[in-house]
């Protein structure tokens, strides 16, 4: 049986072609634990048309992306690149390139993120220990060193800024001692990178994963990745292939690296976005930034305590990019987030895991991190909790 082509195309199904009007949305301060906003010269810059993935002009981007991303991290390591994805891409990349099956890895946990390595270590095959501590506290290093010495992993997984509880792990003196257990140092820098000191090379941090969308003042899906000379031989010593196509450096390298040839189609315009981000905050310098975040944080923390507000974690540990504030007994936290978001067009987070409904998460990252936007949200709040009670 033959059949004569036909140019008639065939009825289509109607039912899902909605008419929509062009996409408005609503503007909102986002002081949540992310995304908070892009810089409003970073928006400009992702609006840049497009070019090719391996135009010179794009090969040029990568290499500045890279320096700056090294200037933020303070790492000399020269492999420094972002990862197509958002912050949960990089922080697989990194487990997926180090972590062999029948691995030993150390996962501190002590909050949600903590518990996400544990889960991802698990599924590329790795042994996985935990330390645990209650959401809210932080590891000494003596806790870390007889963890250590109990599990011997070749790996240890720490998050430095604890998104989920507030709270900033001290990082000194802990590379050292995975250098005494020969082990790797994984560091988590996603709320600390931008906003808080962070000095990969002088901690001893092997691997290191940051997201955009947070102290960077960028967008979701773009996010810096960085291993250690020391992270590469791990990598090069495997007996198998790394298990994930997309996040296998040594793939990876043949587009970052000097061969420049195409592995995935690189998003180019986030690159844009990420470059512009980069260079905003080099225009400001670490420091600088660093103090701003501090000085604005602390202005919060005042604010909140004029309010009869006080916060989850101690003074010594507390992040200031992201604060946790307990809700006072009697009050609806959910009741309070809608109305901050209906009625002020403010974003702020509730509580996750050990910490639902205990508190509130306020963000101050990178853009985001000024005296305006502190006096905004605590005027805001102090009229919610007065008009519900
Ligand atoms: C947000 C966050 C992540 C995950 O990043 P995504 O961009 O949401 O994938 C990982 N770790 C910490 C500490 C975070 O705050």
């Amino acid at each position: 049986m033959t059949s004569t082509p036909s140019t008639s195309i065939p009825a289509v199904n109607e039912t899902h072609r909605v008419k929509l009007s062009g996409l408005k949305m609503p503007t909102r301060l986002l002081l949540g634990p992310g995304p908070s906003n892009a810089d409003p010269a970073v928006l400009s810059a992702v609006s840049l048309a497009p070019i090719g993935h391996l135009d010179p002009a794009y090969l040029d981007l990568m290499d500045e992306v890279k320096t700056l991303l090294r200037y933020v991290w303070q790492t000399e390591n020269p492999i420094t690149f972002p990862v197509s994805g958002t912050g949960s891409a990089a922080m697989e990349a990194t487990l997926a390139n180090v972590v062999e099956p029948g691995d030993d890895v150390l996962v501190g946990v002590k909050g949600y993120f903590g518990t996400r390595l544990v889960d991802m270590a698990s599924r590329y095959g790795a042994k996985v220990h935990t330390i645990i501590k209650p959401w809210g506290q932080v590891f000494s290093l003596s806790e870390l060193r007889t963890a250590l010495a109990t599990h011997r992993p070749t790996v240890l997984a720490l998050v430095h800024a604890e998104t989920s509880t507030g709270v900033r792990q001290p990082l000194e003196g802990v590379g050292e001692l995975c250098r005494e257990f020969n082990c790797l140092l994984l560091v988590d820098t996603v709320t600390s990178m931008g906003g808080v000191p962070v000095f990969l090379d002088e901690w001893g941090v092997d691997l290191a994963y940051s997201c955009g969308q947070k102290g960077l003042s960028c967008l979701p899906g773009i996010s810096p990745f960085t291993m250690s000379p020391r992270a590469v031989e791990k990598l090069n010593q495997r007996q198998t292939k790394v298990t994930n196509w997309y996040l296998d450096v040594s793939l990876l390298l043949k587009y970052w690296g000097t061969e420049r040839t195409y592995h995935h189609t690189a998003p180019v315009n986030l690159t844009y976005a990420l470059r512009e981000a980069l260079r905003l905050i080099a225009e400001e310098g670490l420091e600088t930034r660093w103090r701003r975040h501090q000085t604005q944080a602390e202005y919060l923390w005042s604010g909140l305590a004029a309010l009869g507000l006080s916060c989850h974690v101690d003074p010594a540990y507390r992040l200031p990019t992201l604060t946790t504030v307990k809700i006072p007994a009697g009050v609806d936290g959910k009741a309070v987030t809608r109305k901050l978001l209906n009625d002020y067009n403010i974003e702020i987070g509730g509580g996750l895991g050990e910490l639902a409904g205990k508190v509130w998460r306020i963000g101050l990252m990178g853009y985001n991190s000024r005296k305006e936007n502190v006096d905004t949200l605590l005027e805001a709040l102090q009229q919610t909790l007065s008009s519900l009670g």
